[in-house]
């Protein structure tokens, strides 16, 4: 315990109180250093009776106290006034109401107040309206506004400018104008101070009109302040041009722009992008001999980096004499931005040999706009050794960047690391891990972060809830998407236009269209992205004439489709099978449109043309094309070719492929299916053979299913699951039952060698999946499957026959679109 009953106080800025130097040594027993110029020791008990001689002695305590914001040795001089005797003396009371003010302390300082003797003067009734003010107390604050009044007061220009300052808290604008018009009779429509309140609080009340009025009345009375206060208001309301004016204005008030004048100013054409008045204002900065004043020069390099002129901004910052670790961060996120590394590190290592140490917002800066190009593994390790040897590793600002580089190249698990270390997470830290997750395909490890971060009273923010509906649309873990969708109606940020798409896709993604399309219609201001988002979703479905449909409302309301959702109304017409209008509206979309087709679109058209069977047509179209086609583009065409079995061109296809990527396990895939699918057994099992003899892993094929909110994988032949047993028997069951009305396994999809062909069909991951989603769900319910690659054809046929079957719907998503069965009938009609 460090306090006891005295202190021996130092004040270096006041001479010590007399009482202080009538007492013998002071033997203290210990110490706290509060500040340079505060000590408080605990001393013997001869000062203990020394101290106590009147009430004035106790002022200078009690002010040194309230100047360190020193509440706990303030709460013990008060307990020694009050055993002395002396609470009602005013001038200690005041004291006290000032010392407890300046701590923070409300209640103890309307214990004071209440007492009584402080009434009686007027700056006390403006402390405590201004302490209510503070704590946002402003019903509180206006009563005393009142009360002062019956005991005789009138409000002074203080009184009045706490009071307007409550009012503007609260945004009440009619009491605010009832202050005005007091204000007024009272004869303080010219000072400064209530002036000041006025402009402020019709501002924040919307009324920024009122604002001009109240400034142009104060004219006589207006100083740099009240100036910079207007001029600032303008600004931030976006009247840059007013702005600008007034700033002409205050000139011919023989009223000399300050440095803050220009830094407002400056501010607004940043905001504003506006060069020429970044420019302008340059020149008025050299005029008035601002040139050298570093904050100054800070903000025009700002200026012109944000307003893209780098090369401008490199210039005053080559010519400062004297540069803050502000202006380096300004400069370093220029270049980065501008996409030049190599010079921002350069700019750092100059930095450093200038002995300016990096704060929060270097590093954020020297990897803002990172891209997965950007950095090598090595560099990124000697960035963040560089992060360590700072210091600064442990920042959430920092840790933010950091994760958000790990995640740019993939790397979870020192995305994870830099996550875990962090001394304190704030929301922006778990909104980038969340991101991560979503990034880095670990959708599992953000639903758990969600979890934890509920646990630990983390509110999350729109941009977590956006993220982990993505997380939830990628797994296809619907339970979870609409639990996770009913918490964030708790948050105020279920109207926010970006995350209702991604819940959009997020219901899409899962299968459910009807839900999709509730999001799209309960959403207030659709933009083009929430049509893209939708149209998109409709095509994945199948839905080809809704999407059409929603094309042309989006035009009839006005809304200029951009490139993508031509290509989702591409793909809209290609999952249907509609070649005709597909190939209509990409003939004429630059026409019609003003949409010049990109790569994209031509591969929409190749894809189209290649499904139906026009193999010719598709390579004709992608030999004119002006791009150059990728490896992806032809494994489609080599698909067509094993789909319609072209084994000619496929070969060729094929050939070209093994050659342009052959460690591309797809490739040899495709290659030996357009065999199989001829039952030409061994010129497929050559080139299976060839993959293995190169040492290539074909990529395993998976199926999931969430049941009871949790997610059950399966692989090939799996037989992991804790079920194993009883899902084989059921599937050996449903498979007989499905025989008799009509399946027939398609050998053509197997690989192994005849005698086992039959059999192997039977334990496809998509077919195991169901067969457990049958056994662990009630009848009738529906199944919601995923497929990471796309379903296979005996697989397709089985599912057909299981919907007959079973009466279930089910819900399949493989890795290209949704194949809804219904009572032996699959909504793509067979065309996939
Ligand atoms: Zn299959
Ligand atoms: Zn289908």
């Amino acid at each position: 315990m460090v306090l006891l009953n005295c202190y021996s106080l130092h004040v270096t800025a006041n001479p010590p109180p007399a009482v202080i130097s009538n007492t013998k040594p002071i033997k203290a027993t210990a110490a706290v250093d509060i500040s340079g110029d505060l000590k408080v020791v605990s001393a013997n008990q001869s000062l203990r009776n020394a101290i106590a001689i009147k009430p004035s002695s106790y002022g200078p305590f009690l002010q040194a106290c309230a100047k360190e914001k020193f509440l706990e040795g303030g709460l013990q001089v008060h307990a020694h006034i009050v055993k002395r005797g002396f609470q009602s003396d005013q001038f200690l009371l005041t004291n006290l109401l000032n010392l407890y003010m300046r701590c923070g302390s409300l209640e103890s300082a309307c214990k004071v107040f209440d007492i009584g003797p402080t009434r009686t003067n007027l700056v006390s009734w403006n402390s405590i309206i201004t302490m209510y003010c503070q704590y946002g107390l402003v019903e509180e604050a206006l009563l005393k506004f009142l009360e002062l009044q019956q005991y005789g007061f009138l409000p002074d220009q203080f009184t009045f400018s706490v009071a307007i300052r409550a009012v503007e808290c609260r945004k009440e604008l009619f009491l605010g104008s009832q202050l005005h018009s007091l204000s007024i009779k009272l004869g303080y429509q010219e000072e400064e101070f209530v002036g000041n309140s006025l402009i402020q609080m019709y501002d924040a009340c919307g009324r920024i009109n009122d604002s001009i009025c109240v400034f142009e009345k104060i004219s006589k009375t207006r100083n740099p302040v009240t100036w910079n206060l207007m001029i600032t208001r303008l600004v931030e309301r976006e009247f840059h041009g007013y702005a600008l004016q007034l700033y002409e204005q205050m000139r011919g008030f023989e009223v000399g722009p300050t440095a803050p004048t220009f830094s407002i100013l400056l501010k607004s054409s940043t905001n504003s992008e506006s060069i020429s008045l970044g420019r302008q204002i340059h020149s008025q900065v050299i005029i008035h001999g601002f040139s050298t004043n570093m904050i100054l020069e800070t903000a025009l390099v700002d200026m012109y980096v944000k307003c893209g002129e780098l090369e401008k901004g490199r210039l005053v910052f080559d010519r400062m004499n004297q540069r803050s670790v502000i202006t380096w961060n300004s400069i370093i996120r220029g270049y980065c931005q501008m996409g030049c590394r190599e010079e921002s590190w350069k700019l750092y290592r100059a930095m450093r040999r200038e002995e300016i140490a990096p704060d929060k917002y270097t590093f954020p800066a020297l990897l803002s706009g990172i891209s997965r190009e950007d950095y090598s593994s090595e560099e990124l390790k000697i960035i963040h050794a560089h992060i360590i040897r700072t210091g600064l590793e442990t920042d959430p600002f920092v840790g933010v960047s950091l994760i958000t580089m790990y995640s740019a190249k993939e790397n979870f698990a020192d995305a994870k690391l830099v996550f875990h270390d962090a001394d304190h997470r704030d929301i922006a830290m778990w909104s980038s891990m969340i991101s991560a997750c979503a990034n880095c395909d670990v959708g599992e490890e953000a639903l758990q972060l969600f979890i934890d971060m509920l646990h630990l009273d983390v509110e999350p923010n729109k941009f977590i809830y956006s993220n982990l509906f993505v997380v939830c649309g990628d797994l296809c873990m619907l339970d979870i998407g609409r639990q996770i969708h009913a918490h964030s109606f708790k948050s105020n940020t279920a109207s926010d236009a970006a995350m209702k798409n991604s819940l959009l896709t997020m219901y899409s993604n899962c299968g459910c269209i009807e839900e999709a399309w509730s999001v799209f219609n309960s959403t207030e201001d659709l933009n083009v992205i929430s049509f893209n988002s939708m149209i998109a979703a409709l095509a994945q479905h199948g839905s080809a004439q809704k999407a059409v449909e929603l094309f042309r409302h989006m035009k009839h309301i006005g809304l200029s489709p951009d490139g993508i959702t031509l290509v989702n109304v591409l793909s809209a017409f290609n999952h249907a099978g509609l070649v005709h209008e597909g190939l209509e509206l990409f003939n004429s979309m630059e026409e019609n449109e003003g949409i010049e087709p990109v790569y994209q679109h031509y591969a929409c058209i190749v894809d189209m043309l290649a499904r139906s069977g026009e193999i010719n047509k598709a390579i004709t179209i992608i030999s004119n094309m002006p791009f150059k086609p990728d490896s992806s583009l032809w494994r489609i065409l080599l698909g067509a070719c094993s789909k319609h079995r072209d084994i000619d061109t496929g070969r060729q296809i094929a050939e070209m492929l093994l050659e342009m990527e052959p460690r591309e396990s797809t490739n040899y895939i495709l290659y030996a299916n357009i065999y199989a699918r001829l039952g030409r057994w061994v010129e497929a099992e050559k080139v299976r053979g060839l993959m293995e003899e190169r040492g290539i892993e074909k990529e395993v094929a998976i199926s999931w299913i969430e049941v009871n909110r949790t997610r059950h994988t399966f692989g090939v032949e799996d037989h992991s699951h804790p079920l194993s047993e009883d899902i084989y028997k059921n599937l050996r069951k449903l498979i007989r039952e499905i025989k008799v009305v009509g399946y027939v396994p398609d050998v053509s999809f197997t690989t192994h060698n005849m005698e086992e062909r039959e059999e192997s069909l039977y334990y496809h991951c998509e077919k195991l999946a169901f067969a457990f989603g049958d056994l662990a769900t009630a009848p009738g319910i529906t199944l919601r499957v995923m497929k990471n690659l796309r379903v296979c054809g005996d697989c397709h046929c089985a599912y057909k026959h299981f919907s007959l079957i079973t009466g279930r719907e089910i819900i399949l998503r493989d890795r290209h679109r949704f194949h809804h069965f219904i009572d032996g009938v699959c909504s793509c009609g067979d065309y996939w």
